[in-house]
């Protein structure tokens, strides 16, 4: 297993973890100033300061793109939004091209409103995943799915299981495989053997945060690495078995923690955390 210790050098930083930071430009500063390799921006970030200049914003700061959030989202407006779901994935697709991401992160999207029909959802997922297939091997970008904690089955995805993620990659073919998030996926019984199902040409991503107890928010409420009850060293070791050698990007949403402290003081803790407990 790979030594994380020794700085940032094997860790990338989801911008959403220094959302504190005004903008694209101080967040790959911020990155950059503590020897970390690797960036994941969101598509907002990438809007306001406009596609030309963060591509060559991030080209000129040597970061790897481990990832860009997000695209999917192909269920909310049921079989009829899906064409419209489609043209922003695709658009999504042209952003990561431009800024040298190894994948666009997929979010499946949850229940149409009103709806009751979740197999219907997981359908009109697979049906998106498809129809963008094309498209991403066009451009040399793969689609990462990103399956995410049950809690969220309901209003952001409805893609829960590493399984499930791993059917769709071989039902889909190339250009599709998945993103590894120990905060989704730890609970899972059957996550070592799906980890190694996935195999080194499928697993795209590999995401840390911590499952803080309580959590007080489903969203917002995400751990610094050590402050929770993941075993993340574990589930690396698993990834790292089965062929990954990405960085591992570090994505901790914390309103009110986290959030709230000098973007330093939270690049250095992860660092501090990568040397002990990841
Ligand atoms: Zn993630």
């Amino acid at each position: 297993m790979r030594d994380l210790s020794g700085g940032g050098r094997l860790l990338s930083i989801n911008t959403a973890t220094i959302k504190q930071c005004p903008d694209l430009r101080e967040a790959v500063a911020a990155i950059g100033r503590h020897g970390i390799a690797g960036i994941a921006p969101w598509r907002d970030q990438i809007a306001a300061l406009g596609l030309a200049h963060s591509a060559q914003l991030i080209r000129d700061s040597g970061l790897r793109v481990t990832g860009l959030c997000r695209g999917g989202l192909f269920t909310g407006g049921g079989r009829d939004g899906l064409a419209a779901s489609i043209d922003e994935n695709r658009r999504a697709l042209d952003e990561a091209k431009a800024i040298g991401a190894a994948c666009l992160i997929l979010v499946a999207g949850g229940l149409p409103p009103g709806s009751r029909d979740i197999e219907g959802a997981r359908e009109l997922a697979r049906d998106g995943i498809g129809r963008l297939l094309e498209h991403a091997r066009s451009v040399g970008v793969p689609l990462a799915i990103e399956p995410l904690h049950p809690m969220y089955a309901a209003d952001r995805a409805c893609v829960n299981t590493l399984a499930q993620a791993n059917d769709l990659c071989e039902a889909l073919g190339p250009g599709v495989g998945v993103a590894v998030d120990v905060y989704h996926l730890w609970w899972d019984p059957a996550l070592e053997r799906e980890i190694a199902r996935a195999g080194k040409e499928r697993i795209l991503a590999f995401h840390m945060s911590d499952w803080l107890v309580p959590t007080t928010d489903l969203l917002l409420d995400r751990g610094m690495m050590g402050d929770g009850v993941i075993d993340i060293r574990r589930i690396r070791g698993w990834v790292e078995a089965a062929g990954f050698d990405g960085l591992c990007e570090v994505e901790i949403f914390s309103q009110n923690n986290w959030w709230r402290r000098d973007p330093t003081e939270v690049l250095e803790t992860i660092i501090d955390r990568g040397n002990t407990v990841c």
